[in-house]
């Protein structure tokens, strides 16, 4: 027995010792405290949870509310009687009904873009990043597969089979001199990056776009946080402020956040009909796993609709505002963004205290501390909406000052 072998892993790309280590340490606590494992109903707005604690989600990623709008909910109802099939579980290269076809269309001309639908960005960012690691989307050459440090998790769990393909390295935030000297070091380089970051901020694209006309540099963005939210016809920041929209930038972008639906859009531009077959054949799970259903399918055509109309632009100016009342009242390093995310600093030592109290007091707020953070980068996310009113959000940061934040100052910050 003693010849057995003991398996020393090369946790090259992950280490589930660590992951769940640190993890573990952070959700128990959070849950000790009650600020993590609720369950309740929502009923206009507001969550009732068995015991009769009501409160209002200020972490929820859903920015213009399309999610619970009447229409977006009628639009799944429709679409499924109309279709008359929930999921015809068969790969659409195969056989398909017009379901995912007529969403297609319908993306594609909302935002300007070839679009491929998916059942979630995770499931097309594990299908498409090794798809570009070989070569396959892009240009015929293997490139250099750089992963930003701060790509979401989605993103990153896909390097294990992109270094099966080709090398892969991890950069500092937005290293822009990096991506510089891997360009003039690699026949080609691609960059994988968020383009609206989960804790605030958006890439740079404008000075990426001058990388990709120099070197020819690849871009797969997540804007996933922007669709909707920002820009017109809410195609996002990266599709507003990219001046590269050709083979050289792919966008994937959920429709499960600001747009109100679920599933999600591949945004490419450029490419001949054959790499659509390359996908739908050959992106992971795209080929062999679960479409978007027509529930989704329906919601998102409603909420595409709606995105159509002024109605919005009424919603992101809402949220705009939401944002702003809020930046009014209390201090952020994300004060002034156009961005619907707010870290409210707190000490690692206070920060689940204080999501605690203002649970008590009727809001969610989710805590980040360390060690799912760096030390002294604490806080309580905030996410803001266009449903929230004034009232909701004076009360909160009133209950937020009492639990220890900072208010806004005179001072600009
Ligand atoms: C929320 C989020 C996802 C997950 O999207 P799904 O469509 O639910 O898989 C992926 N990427 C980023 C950047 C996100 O914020």
């Amino acid at each position: 027995m003693s010849e057995r072998r003991t398996i020393t892993p090369t946790h090259r790309y992950r280490n589930n010792d660590k992951l769940i280590g640190i993890g573990n340490t952070f959700w128990n606590l959070s849950e000790e405290h009650g600020v993590a494992g609720i369950v309740g109903d929502l009923h206009d707005g507001v969550f009732r949870m068995a015991d009769g604690h009501e409160f209002v989600n200020f972490t929820v990623c859903s920015y213009l509310d399309l999610d619970t709008h009447p229409r977006v909910i009628d639009g799944a109802v429709a679409a499924l009687r109309r279709f008359g099939v929930l999921d015809h579980c068969i790969p659409r290269t195969r056989v398909q009904t017009t379901v995912l076809l007529e969403l297609e269309e319908s993306l594609g001309e909302l935002f300007g873009a070839t679009v491929v639908s998916a059942i979630s960005t995770a499931a097309a960012s594990t299908g498409l990043l090794p798809l570009m690691a070989s070569g396959h989307l892009g240009n015929g050459t293997r490139p250099l597969m750089v992963f930003d440090k701060n790509a979401h998790v989605s993103m990153a769990n896909a390097k294990p089979s992109c270094a099966d393909e080709t090398e892969v390295v991890t950069c500092r935030h937005h290293d822009l001199d990096f991506l510089a000297d891997m360009c003039r070091r690699y026949e080609r380089v691609c960059y994988v990056v968020d383009g609206s970051d989960s804790l605030g901020g958006y890439a740079p694209v404008e000075e990426l776009a001058e990388l990709q006309d120099r070197y020819d540099l690849l871009v797969f963005y997540d804007d996933s946080h922007s669709l909707s939210a920002y820009g017109e016809r809410g195609i996002g920041y990266v599709r507003t402020h990219s001046p590269v929209l050709d083979e050289r930038t792919i966008t994937v972008a959920t429709l499960s956040k600001g747009f109100g639906a679920g599933g999600t859009a591949i945004l490419l531009d450029g490419y001949p009909q054959q790499t659509r077959r390359i996908i739908e054949r050959f992106a992971g799970p795209l080929g062999y796993s679960q479409k978007m259903n027509a529930a989704a399918v329906g919601a998102a055509m409603a909420s595409a609709e709606i995105h159509r109309t002024d109605e919005l632009v009424e919603l992101q100016g809402r949220l705009r505002s939401n944002i702003a009342l809020f930046d009014s009242l209390l201090a952020t390093e994300q004060s002034g963004s156009t961005y619907p995310i707010r870290v409210v600093p707190m000490t690692d030592e206070t920060v689940v205290e204080a999501a605690q109290r203002v649970f008590a007091a009727g809001f969610y707020v989710s805590p980040v501390f360390f060690p799912i953070v760096a030390r002294g980068t604490a806080g309580l996310r905030v996410m803001l909406r266009a449903g929230q009113t004034g009232e909701q959000i004076r009360r909160l940061a009133s209950v937020l000052v009492e639990a220890g934040a900072q208010p806004a100052g005179p001072v600009a910050r």
